[in-house]
Protein backbone atom coordinates (compact mmCIF):
# COMPACT_ATOMS: atom_id res chain seq x y z
CA UNK A 1 0.00 0.00 0.00
CA UNK A 2 1.60 3.76 -0.72
CA UNK A 3 0.11 6.37 1.11
CA UNK A 4 -0.03 9.64 -0.95
CA UNK A 5 0.18 12.82 0.48
CA UNK A 6 -2.57 14.24 2.67
CA UNK A 7 -4.89 10.61 1.87
CA UNK A 8 -7.19 10.24 4.11
CA UNK A 9 -7.85 7.46 6.40
CA UNK A 10 -11.29 6.36 8.02
CA UNK A 11 -11.75 8.26 10.79
CA UNK A 12 -12.53 6.36 13.25
CA UNK A 13 -15.60 8.28 15.11
CA UNK A 14 -17.66 8.46 11.70
CA UNK A 15 -16.09 5.82 9.07
CA UNK A 16 -16.09 8.29 6.40
CA UNK A 17 -12.65 10.26 5.71
CA UNK A 18 -11.19 12.45 8.40
CA UNK A 19 -12.63 16.54 7.96
CA UNK A 20 -12.47 19.19 10.60
CA UNK A 21 -15.69 18.42 12.03
CA UNK A 22 -15.32 14.76 12.91
CA UNK A 23 -11.96 14.83 14.24
CA UNK A 24 -11.20 17.11 16.36
CA UNK A 25 -7.46 16.62 16.66
CA UNK A 26 -7.06 17.53 12.96
CA UNK A 27 -4.98 20.55 12.17
CA UNK A 28 -6.66 22.51 9.66
CA UNK A 29 -3.81 23.09 7.26
CA UNK A 30 -4.14 19.68 6.16
CA UNK A 31 -7.52 19.65 5.16
CA UNK A 32 -8.24 20.66 1.16
CA UNK A 33 -5.06 20.80 0.33
CA UNK A 34 -3.66 19.29 -2.94
CA UNK A 35 -2.65 15.88 -3.22
CA UNK A 36 0.63 15.60 -5.01
CA UNK A 37 2.62 12.69 -6.36
CA UNK A 38 5.24 12.91 -3.89
CA UNK A 39 4.98 9.73 -1.76
CA UNK A 40 5.29 9.97 2.47
CA UNK A 41 8.24 9.79 3.54
CA UNK A 42 8.91 6.73 5.85
CA UNK A 43 12.13 5.33 7.90
CA UNK A 44 11.68 1.45 9.18
CA UNK A 45 13.53 1.69 12.50
CA UNK A 46 13.91 -2.16 13.23
CA UNK A 47 14.44 -5.03 9.92
CA UNK A 48 16.37 -7.85 10.80
CA UNK A 49 16.95 -8.14 6.97
CA UNK A 50 20.09 -10.50 7.61
CA UNK A 51 17.30 -13.30 8.28
CA UNK A 52 17.55 -16.12 5.89
CA UNK A 53 14.16 -15.13 4.63
CA UNK A 54 15.91 -11.86 2.89
CA UNK A 55 18.53 -14.24 1.24
CA UNK A 56 16.71 -15.05 -2.14
CA UNK A 57 15.19 -11.39 -2.62
CA UNK A 58 16.96 -9.04 -0.53
CA UNK A 59 17.14 -6.16 -3.92
CA UNK A 60 13.36 -6.47 -4.47
CA UNK A 61 12.32 -6.56 -0.76
CA UNK A 62 14.72 -3.40 -0.82
CA UNK A 63 13.22 -1.81 -4.20
CA UNK A 64 9.29 -2.59 -2.90
CA UNK A 65 10.47 -0.12 0.28
CA UNK A 66 11.76 2.55 -1.66
CA UNK A 67 8.51 2.87 -3.79
CA UNK A 68 6.29 2.90 -0.55
CA UNK A 69 8.72 6.21 0.50
CA UNK A 70 11.49 4.50 3.09
CA UNK A 71 14.18 6.78 3.14
CA UNK A 72 16.28 4.58 5.45
CA UNK A 73 15.89 1.32 7.29
CA UNK A 74 18.31 0.23 10.90
CA UNK A 75 18.84 -3.69 10.36
CA UNK A 76 18.97 -4.31 13.86
CA UNK A 77 21.88 -6.86 14.93
CA UNK A 78 21.12 -9.39 17.40
CA UNK A 79 24.18 -11.52 17.86
CA UNK A 80 27.95 -10.70 17.75
CA UNK A 81 27.75 -12.80 14.61
CA UNK A 82 25.61 -11.43 13.06
CA UNK A 83 26.67 -7.84 14.32
CA UNK A 84 29.32 -7.56 11.05
CA UNK A 85 26.90 -8.94 8.73
CA UNK A 86 24.46 -6.31 9.21
CA UNK A 87 27.23 -3.35 8.99
CA UNK A 88 28.45 -5.39 5.62
CA UNK A 89 24.56 -5.11 4.22
CA UNK A 90 24.37 -1.37 5.38
CA UNK A 91 27.59 -0.78 3.32
CA UNK A 92 26.40 -2.59 0.38
CA UNK A 93 23.12 -1.04 -0.12
CA UNK A 94 22.60 2.70 0.83
CA UNK A 95 19.43 2.90 2.03
CA UNK A 96 20.25 0.73 5.13
CA UNK A 97 22.24 1.52 8.26
CA UNK A 98 22.66 -0.95 10.84
CA UNK A 99 23.15 -1.26 15.00
CA UNK A 100 25.29 -4.04 16.21
CA UNK A 101 25.14 -5.60 19.49
CA UNK A 102 23.73 -8.84 21.27
CA UNK A 103 19.94 -9.26 22.15
CA UNK A 104 18.88 -10.50 25.70
CA UNK A 105 18.04 -14.44 24.70
CA UNK A 106 21.14 -14.57 22.79
CA UNK A 107 23.10 -13.57 25.78
CA UNK A 108 23.69 -17.28 27.04
CA UNK A 109 25.45 -18.64 24.00
CA UNK A 110 27.78 -15.27 23.37
CA UNK A 111 31.09 -16.65 23.58
CA UNK A 112 34.04 -14.94 25.82
CA UNK A 113 35.23 -12.45 23.03
CA UNK A 114 32.05 -11.66 21.99
CA UNK A 115 31.00 -8.51 23.76
CA UNK A 116 34.81 -6.65 22.21
CA UNK A 117 33.95 -8.13 18.60
CA UNK A 118 30.50 -6.27 19.17
CA UNK A 119 32.89 -3.18 20.54
CA UNK A 120 34.81 -3.08 17.28
CA UNK A 121 32.80 -2.46 15.25
CA UNK A 122 31.07 0.43 16.76
CA UNK A 123 32.79 3.37 14.54
CA UNK A 124 32.20 1.72 11.36
CA UNK A 125 30.17 4.67 9.91
CA UNK A 126 27.17 2.59 9.05
CA UNK A 127 26.66 1.54 12.61
CA UNK A 128 24.00 4.39 13.92
CA UNK A 129 22.84 2.72 17.34
CA UNK A 130 23.64 -0.37 19.78
CA UNK A 131 21.55 -3.10 20.04
CA UNK A 132 19.32 -4.77 20.07
CA UNK A 133 19.59 -5.05 24.20
CA UNK A 134 17.31 -5.16 27.07
CA UNK A 135 15.64 -8.12 29.09
CA UNK A 136 13.51 -10.95 28.62
CA UNK A 137 11.47 -12.57 31.18
CA UNK A 138 8.95 -14.55 28.20
CA UNK A 139 11.97 -17.00 27.20
CA UNK A 140 14.40 -18.47 29.33
CA UNK A 141 17.49 -18.52 27.65
CA UNK A 142 19.85 -16.56 29.60
CA UNK A 143 19.94 -15.99 32.84
CA UNK A 144 17.99 -12.99 34.22
CA UNK A 145 21.95 -11.26 36.04
CA UNK A 146 23.85 -12.04 32.95
CA UNK A 147 20.80 -10.01 31.07
CA UNK A 148 21.08 -7.23 33.13
CA UNK A 149 25.13 -7.31 32.73
CA UNK A 150 24.92 -6.70 28.78
CA UNK A 151 22.01 -4.40 29.00
CA UNK A 152 24.24 -2.27 31.10
CA UNK A 153 27.05 -2.85 29.03
CA UNK A 154 25.06 -1.51 26.22
CA UNK A 155 23.42 1.37 27.89
CA UNK A 156 27.60 2.37 29.20
CA UNK A 157 29.12 1.88 25.68
CA UNK A 158 25.98 4.33 24.06
CA UNK A 159 26.72 7.12 26.68
CA UNK A 160 30.48 7.17 25.95
CA UNK A 161 30.31 6.98 22.21
CA UNK A 162 26.91 8.82 21.91
CA UNK A 163 24.65 6.47 19.99
CA UNK A 164 21.47 5.18 20.68
CA UNK A 165 20.40 2.07 21.93
CA UNK A 166 17.64 -0.33 20.73
CA UNK A 167 15.92 -1.88 23.63
CA UNK A 168 13.76 -5.30 23.49
CA UNK A 169 11.94 -5.67 26.73
CA UNK A 170 9.62 -8.39 26.76
CA UNK A 171 7.44 -9.30 29.96
CA UNK A 172 10.41 -7.40 31.89
CA UNK A 173 8.95 -3.99 31.93
CA UNK A 174 9.32 -3.47 35.43
CA UNK A 175 12.99 -4.27 35.19
CA UNK A 176 14.00 -2.75 32.29
CA UNK A 177 12.17 1.06 33.90
CA UNK A 178 14.32 0.25 36.75
CA UNK A 179 17.79 -0.35 34.78
CA UNK A 180 16.69 2.70 32.66
CA UNK A 181 16.10 4.76 35.89
CA UNK A 182 19.29 4.00 37.30
CA UNK A 183 20.53 5.34 34.31
CA UNK A 184 18.80 7.93 33.83
CA UNK A 185 19.45 9.47 37.52
CA UNK A 186 22.97 9.20 37.47
CA UNK A 187 23.67 10.97 34.00
CA UNK A 188 20.83 12.03 32.64
CA UNK A 189 18.27 12.09 29.12
CA UNK A 190 18.69 8.68 27.61
CA UNK A 191 19.08 8.49 23.85
CA UNK A 192 17.18 5.20 22.99
CA UNK A 193 14.29 3.75 21.89
CA UNK A 194 11.66 0.95 23.28
CA UNK A 195 11.17 -1.16 20.08
CA UNK A 196 8.02 -2.99 19.32
CA UNK A 197 6.69 -1.76 22.39
CA UNK A 198 3.61 -3.86 24.02
CA UNK A 199 3.57 -2.43 27.42
CA UNK A 200 1.31 -0.47 29.68
CA UNK A 201 0.72 3.26 29.36
CA UNK A 202 2.88 3.93 33.08
CA UNK A 203 5.49 2.04 31.51
CA UNK A 204 5.37 4.11 28.28
CA UNK A 205 4.92 7.38 30.01
CA UNK A 206 8.04 6.04 32.40
CA UNK A 207 9.82 5.96 28.74
CA UNK A 208 9.22 8.98 27.31
CA UNK A 209 9.88 10.70 30.59
CA UNK A 210 13.59 9.79 30.50
CA UNK A 211 14.04 10.66 26.89
CA UNK A 212 13.23 7.30 24.74
CA UNK A 213 11.14 6.90 21.69
CA UNK A 214 7.87 4.28 21.41
CA UNK A 215 8.26 2.33 18.84
CA UNK A 216 5.33 0.43 17.35
CA UNK A 217 5.40 -2.38 15.06
CA UNK A 218 2.75 -4.87 13.48
CA UNK A 219 1.03 -5.62 16.84
CA UNK A 220 -0.46 -2.34 16.93
CA UNK A 221 -2.59 -3.31 14.02
CA UNK A 222 -4.28 -6.44 15.21
CA UNK A 223 -7.68 -6.92 16.23
CA UNK A 224 -6.80 -8.11 19.77
CA UNK A 225 -4.38 -4.94 20.36
CA UNK A 226 -7.22 -1.97 21.39
CA UNK A 227 -4.78 -1.73 24.98
CA UNK A 228 -2.01 -1.35 22.90
CA UNK A 229 -3.77 1.36 20.66
CA UNK A 230 -4.85 3.17 23.45
CA UNK A 231 -1.22 3.68 25.25
CA UNK A 232 -0.47 4.51 21.77
CA UNK A 233 -3.39 7.27 21.59
CA UNK A 234 -1.58 9.20 24.27
CA UNK A 235 2.20 9.40 23.16
CA UNK A 236 3.21 12.95 21.86
CA UNK A 237 4.35 12.99 18.12
CA UNK A 238 7.76 13.75 19.22
CA UNK A 239 8.08 10.37 20.65
CA UNK A 240 6.81 8.31 18.09
CA UNK A 241 8.58 5.95 15.95
CA UNK A 242 7.24 2.84 13.50
CA UNK A 243 8.98 -0.43 12.74
CA UNK A 244 8.33 -3.18 11.30
CA UNK A 245 10.28 -5.50 13.45
CA UNK A 246 10.49 -7.93 10.21
CA UNK A 247 9.96 -10.84 8.93
CA UNK A 248 8.55 -11.18 12.29
CA UNK A 249 4.95 -9.64 13.37
CA UNK A 250 3.67 -8.62 10.05
CA UNK A 251 0.90 -6.17 10.50
CA UNK A 252 -2.92 -6.38 9.14
CA UNK A 253 -3.45 -7.30 5.60
CA UNK A 254 -0.70 -9.34 5.74
CA UNK A 255 -0.28 -10.94 9.57
CA UNK A 256 1.46 -14.45 9.48
CA UNK A 257 2.83 -13.48 6.27
CA UNK A 258 7.04 -12.93 5.97
CA UNK A 259 6.93 -8.93 7.01
CA UNK A 260 9.11 -6.40 5.37
CA UNK A 261 9.69 -2.98 5.39
CA UNK A 262 7.46 -1.24 2.68
CA UNK A 263 4.47 -2.68 5.36
CA UNK A 264 5.71 -0.45 8.51
CA UNK A 265 3.05 1.82 6.32
CA UNK A 266 0.09 -0.38 7.76
CA UNK A 267 1.02 -0.03 11.48
CA UNK A 268 1.76 3.94 10.90
CA UNK A 269 -1.92 3.94 9.15
CA UNK A 270 -3.49 2.93 12.50
CA UNK A 271 -1.10 4.77 14.24
CA UNK A 272 -2.72 7.88 12.59
CA UNK A 273 -5.93 6.45 13.54
CA UNK A 274 -4.92 5.76 17.36
CA UNK A 275 -3.39 9.36 17.44
CA UNK A 276 -6.31 11.03 15.25
CA UNK A 277 -4.05 12.62 12.95
CA UNK A 278 -3.50 12.37 9.46
CA UNK A 279 -1.41 9.74 7.89
CA UNK A 280 0.79 13.20 6.30
CA UNK A 281 1.57 14.05 10.21
CA UNK A 282 2.42 10.48 11.03
CA UNK A 283 5.21 10.02 8.12
CA UNK A 284 6.36 14.02 9.00
CA UNK A 285 7.16 12.91 13.05
CA UNK A 286 7.98 9.16 12.82
CA UNK A 287 10.45 10.25 10.31
CA UNK A 288 12.24 13.10 11.58
CA UNK A 289 11.87 11.31 14.89
CA UNK A 290 14.05 8.62 13.67
CA UNK A 291 16.34 10.74 12.03
CA UNK A 292 17.11 12.57 15.47
CA UNK A 293 17.32 9.48 17.60
CA UNK A 294 19.92 7.63 15.08
CA UNK A 295 21.47 11.11 13.59
CA UNK A 296 20.30 9.80 10.26
CA UNK A 297 21.56 11.68 7.27
ZN1 LIG B 1 14.06 -7.32 16.55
Amino acid sequence: MLYRRNESLPCPATKGPYNVMSCANIRIDQIGTETSEVPLQWIDTHAHLDDERFHADLPAVLERAATAGLQRIVVVATTAIDSPRCVELASKHAILRATVGIQPNHVAEATPTAWDEVVALVHRPEVVALGETGLDRHWDYTPFGQQEDYFARHLELARKIDRAVVIHCREAEADVVRMLKQDFDKHGPIRAVMHSFTGDLATAEACVAMGLYISFAGMLTYKNAQALRDVAAKMPLERVLVETDCPYLAPVPHRGQRNEPAHVVYTAGVLAQALGVSVDVIAEHTTRNARTLFGLT
